[in-house]
Order: C-alpha cells, then structure tokens, then sequence
C-alpha cells in the first residue's frame, strides 16, 4: 500500500463531518470557516514512543489518548475543539496497527465533533504530532488570574501518574491496576467546564505537568502568587492507597491528568457554585491567590510552607 491509498483507506473518512469544513482531507490545504464572532485557537502536541508512551501500547489507546491531551488544551482556554491535523510517522505500514489506531482516533473525535481535515503521514521512529483548533468567543488565559481569587480544580489528582510509576509493579491489585491505566489511557478533558469558565474564569490550565508546575505558570504569567490548602486537594482514593502519607505531594507532582485549574473572583465563587451544581458537574476550591509572587502550602495545623513548582520537565 503507497502512502495515498494509506491515507484514503485509513484518515479520509474517518471523523464526523462540520459544514464549516470547507475543504478537508485531500488538498494542499484545509479551508476551513471561522464565525466573525469567534477566536481561533490553535495548539500543538507532540507524543514520541518511548517518551509520551510505550510502542507496545495498544495502538487504539496511542490514538485515544493523543486526541484527549489535545483537546484537553482546548478546554483549558474555555474554547471548543473543532478541527485537528494528524502528522504521523510509523516505522512501517502495519495494516492491523494502522486499523487499531484509526478505529481509537475516530472513538475519541467523535465524541467532541471534532473533524479530521488534514495531516502528513512519513516513515520513521514511531511519532506523532497533532494540530488542534478550537472556536472561544474570548479565549481564557494563564495570564488574568488577580489576588484575592479563589483557586479551583476539576477533579481528584494522580491516579494517572500513579499508573505511569506501578506499570511494572505486581504488588498492585488487577482492579486497581485497571483505574489507573484506564485514566492514564483514556483521558477526560473538561470541555464540559467551557462555558463556566467563559462565565467566571479569570485564568485557567490544564494539569498535564503536574498541579504545582502548572499552577505555578498561572502565577508567573499572571504576576502574583499563591497559596494551596493541602488538605483540600481532591486525591484520588488509589494515590491515597499506593503512596500513603507520600499521597499528597504524588498527586501535586503528578502529570497525565489532564483536569483544569483555574481561578475566579471571590465576589462570584457563590454564583458559580450555583451553576456548577445545575450543571451537575464538582470542582474543588483548593485555595487563594495571593500578591506574594510565590507559590506556597498551608498544612492542617495551619503552618505555611514554600511550595517548589516541581512537575515534569523534558530537559
Ligand atoms: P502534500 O504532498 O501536499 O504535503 P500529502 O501527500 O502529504 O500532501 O497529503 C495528501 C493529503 O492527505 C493532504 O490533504 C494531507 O493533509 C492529508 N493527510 C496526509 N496524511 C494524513 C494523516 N495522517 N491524517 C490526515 N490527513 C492526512
Ligand atoms: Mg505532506
């Protein structure tokens, strides 16, 4: 098989198709319609074997899982995702492999209406890099975040690093085990939060490095500091199990999550909590922004401690 009919049996018509594709898969270029009214987002990722995953994986969940750490950046700027470009690079054209990856592509785009419009397909170490485009009537920031906001985050923390450190440990429990991988595979990224947090978001990330290290870019970016109540970030049960009194900092610490943090003015937190919970959805205050510049903790016993913005770092 040459590398068109590849891309015709396996990408062309993969994904939900937007009216406002104008032109997708198939030209030089994708055309493609921005409402007047709109921002377009762009961002890009990059996932390598051996760095961002294992080539042993299976090749649905590479695929899932790429897509799901794109659109979680999406979702952290209060935007939706819309289009995406596949640049793929495989050591050879593996049909079974090819198949696989596609099938766990289209599940996860399918569920965010997001198209397929274009990419480039080479031969070499297994790589892939996508390009996301989403649509937000004013995007939201890292940089907006003020002192006196309050901080929230989406959801409980750590089980995916967790997943990443026990991979090859057989003192964990099948069920257990299967928590992990499932949130370290399958990824959730909030778009559900999009439109509070176009409402109330001052600023807001998505915690892919870790809560300390991405927190800590809101706080560079947005000139100010911050300080984390410990015992009020959500950890999840499994870290709590596995990492004992260690649990806490694991789940600070922890990448692969890809829930949001974000900040919102004090005078609107009891508004926002009315329509977090008409929306059915949970998010957990976990403390304030301050105008120290630094990032700290406040433990139970109410004793302040610098917190190091550590997370993952390539180099
Ligand atoms: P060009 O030579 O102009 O770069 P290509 O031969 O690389 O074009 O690609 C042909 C068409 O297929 C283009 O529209 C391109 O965007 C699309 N395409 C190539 N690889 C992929 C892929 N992996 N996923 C989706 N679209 C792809
Ligand atoms: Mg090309």
């Amino acid at each position: 098989m040459n590398e068109f009919s590849l891309i015709e049996r396996y990408f062309t018509h993969l994904t939900p198709k937007r009216p406002d594709v104008l032109l997708g898969i198939g030209d030089d270029a994708a055309s493609l319609f921005v409402p007047s009214d709109m921002q377009l987002l762009v961002s890009t990722d990059t996932l390598v074997a051996g760095v961002h995953f294992l080539s042993e994986w299976e090749p649905y969940d590479i695929a899932y899982r790429a897509v799901m750490v794109n659109v979680s950046d999406i979702a952290a700027m209060g935007a939706s995702p819309c289009w995406v470009l596949l640049a793929l690079t495989i050591p050879d054209c593996n049909e079974v492999w090819l198949k696989k990856f596609a099938e766990g592509f289209q599940k996860a785009c399918q569920q965010f209406n997001l198209a397929l419009v274009g990419g480039d397909t080479t031969k070499g170490p297994l790589s892939m890099t996508l390009t996301i485009h989403g649509l937000a009537k004013q995007p939201i920031c890292r940089s907006g975040a003020q002192v006196g906001d309050v901080i929230y985050v989406s959801g409980e923390l750590g089980a995916a690093a967790l997943g990443v450190s026990l991979l090859n440990s057989i003192e964990v429990d099948d069920a257990d085990r299967c928590v992990m991988m499932s949130k370290l595979l399958h990824p959730s990224p909030r778009t559900d939060l999009g439109e509070l947090l176009q409402a109330y978001a001052t600023s807001a990330i998505d915690i892919s490095d870790g809560l300390s290290a991405d927190l800590n870019h809101i706080c560079v970016k947005s000139s100010v500091g911050a300080t984390v109540e410990l015992d009020a970030v959500p950890v999840h049960r499994l870290v709590n199990k596995y990492q004992g009194v260690n649990a806490i900092e694991f789940a600070m610490k922890g990448g692969d999550d890809y829930e949001l943090c974000f900040t919102i003015p004090a005078h609107d937190e009891p508004q926002f909590l009315l329509d977090l919970a008409l929306k059915r959805l949970k998010c957990y205050r976990i403390g304030k922004i301050t105008a120290s510049g630094v990032l700290s903790a406040r433990r139970m016993d109410g004793v302040e401690m610098p917190l190091k913005a550590e997370g993952y770092s390539h180099f």
